[in-house]
């Protein structure tokens, strides 16, 4: 026979675990039971660095601290390594949020004693929370227990708040993540993703300096999906990657036309997820495009969001020397929409402060925004750094920028990104005028 208890905690096996659960939900009346799905945020970190005896002795005391004395709890299992879960009697009238607020203070506790006792750093629990109702008595144990799993790992990627409850919304936002995630190949293969341009526009002349490449999908119904709804998810997936690579040849397809018919072109910034960093194959990527595509490397810029260089200096500035290495600008974007560190300015070799759409949020400036802007164009321009403000949207604002020095400007007041049959037109137009004045 089997052994039916896990040696190391004394729990029950996850088998013998569903069985129980599966007939406490078969008599249950009208209480709701709980199921409550934690683990021990880089438990293989604790292996790794305080060695295998440590490590179990940190899990049978927190199998300890989790169950002694819980007059609530039904049953409880270790599934596997430091994923425990256990099912408890809901007190009678206590809301579902009440328990995950229950849960969330026991384990700050939790941590609190296992910490004193063990570690010279602090770990997390997370927690994920499904709760089986009278009216959902057909669900079966081992959905119950997935969902609470599915919370957990929803829990997982928040940094605070790790601990989570699960419901239907949850459960609608993962299938659609889902169903983006699986069609983006065929997407890509069908060219649904389209490149999209917006003018850059020079504050001294007015007349367009450049443009930012921006991504859009359009579905073969026709309708578009933006990329704050998208992105999020296949940077999640890795496979913003893919995405971007497109991007960018097309761009290079692009100017490479535009050289080819003679016209004019101006230099042409391409955005990079964050994902790269950890990948790096894309300064390889970019080096293929310009052995293929024979671009002058100043008509291609690279704007790397604010947030990688704070959380991955190290790989950014790698990342910001291998473009440089290869005559490619780089810009900061979204300056000012994180927690900016100015201290970085000085450290990283960036030639365009973008500074993001926040500074810019009332269409008529307060005199205490005003203030800020001025101050961040200023220190732009003692670090010999361009500046470029986005999200401009009225005369009043631009007029003011042009007053500060900001140098170059993009925002619906000159052009929404436009399709690359709009912008040509565009380009043409506006060198033009300037030729005949
Ligand atoms: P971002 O890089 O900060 O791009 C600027 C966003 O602000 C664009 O939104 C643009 O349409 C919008 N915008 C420009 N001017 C104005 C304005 O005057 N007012 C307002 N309210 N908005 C303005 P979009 O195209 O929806 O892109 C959103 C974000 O998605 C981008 O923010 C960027 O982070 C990301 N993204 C877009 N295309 C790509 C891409 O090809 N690759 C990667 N990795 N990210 C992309
Ligand atoms: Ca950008
Ligand atoms: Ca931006």
């Amino acid at each position: 026979m089997p052994e039916m208890k896990d040696p190391l905690t004394g729990l029950d096996r996850y088998e013998g675990f569903l069985k129980k659960l599966e007939e406490e939900i078969t008599k249950m009346d009208d209480c709701r039971i709980a199921i409550i799905y934690t683990d021990i945020k880089h438990f293989k970190y604790i292996n790794d660095t305080y060695g295998y005896q440590r490590g179990d002795d940190l899990l049978k005391e927190f199998v300890h601290l989790l169950t002694v004395n819980n007059a609530h709890m039904l049953c409880a299992a270790r599934v596997y390594s430091d994923n425990i879960v256990m099912a408890v009697r809901m007190t009678e009238g206590r809301a579902n949020s009440d328990l995950r607020d229950i849960v969330y203070r026991k384990n700050i506790e939790l941590e609190n004693k296992l910490h004193d006792m063990f570690l010279d750093r602090k770990l997390k629990l997370c927690s994920g929370i499904s709760i089986i109702s009278k009216d959902d008595r057909r669900l079966d144990a081992e959905t119950a227990v997935s969902n609470a799993n599915l919370a957990r790992k929803v829990a997982k990627e928040l940094d605070e708040d790790c601990c989570v409850l699960f419901d239907r919304q949850m459960m609608e936002g993962i299938k659609k993540e889902v169903e983006i995630t699986s069609y983006i190949p065929t997407a890509i293969e069908n060219g649904e993703f389209k490149v999209y341009y917006q003018p850059k526009i020079e504050t001294n002349t007015l007349r367009i300096i450049g443009a930012e490449a921006l991504v859009r999908w359009q579905k073969p119904d026709g309708k578009f999906i933006y990329p704050d709804e998208f992105i999020p998810v296949i940077e999640r997936s890795g496979q913003i990657v893919d995405v971007d690579y497109y991007v960018y040849r097309e761009v290079f397809k692009f100017l490479r036309k535009r050289l080819d018919e003679g016209q004019k072109v101006v230099p042409i910034s391409m955005n990079v997820s964050r994902v790269h960093l950890n990948k790096m194959g894309i300064l390889e990527y970019v080096k293929s495009l310009f052995e293929e595509y024979k671009i002058p490397s100043e008509l291609v810029e690279f704007e790397l969001t604010e947030s990688i260089y704070i959380n991955n200096t190290e790989n950014a500035l790698q990342l910001v020397e291998g473009l440089h290495a290869m005559g490619t600008k780089v810009s900061m974007d979204d300056f000012g929409s994180g927690y900016s560190s100015l201290n970085l300015l000085s450290r990283l070799p960036i030639d365009i402060l973008k500074l993001d759409r926040v500074f810019l949020k009332e269409s008529h400036l307060q005199e205490n925004d005003k203030i800020i802007i001025s101050c961040v164009i200023d220190m732009a321009r003692r670090l010999r750094i361009t500046s470029l403000c986005e999200g401009v949207e009225t005369l009043e604002q631009s007029d003011y920028l042009a007053q500060i020095g900001c140098e170059i400007q993009q925002g619906y007041y000159f052009s929404k990104p436009i399709p690359q049959i709009d912008f040509e037109q565009f380009v043409n137009d506006s060198l033009q005028t300037q030729a005949m004045a």
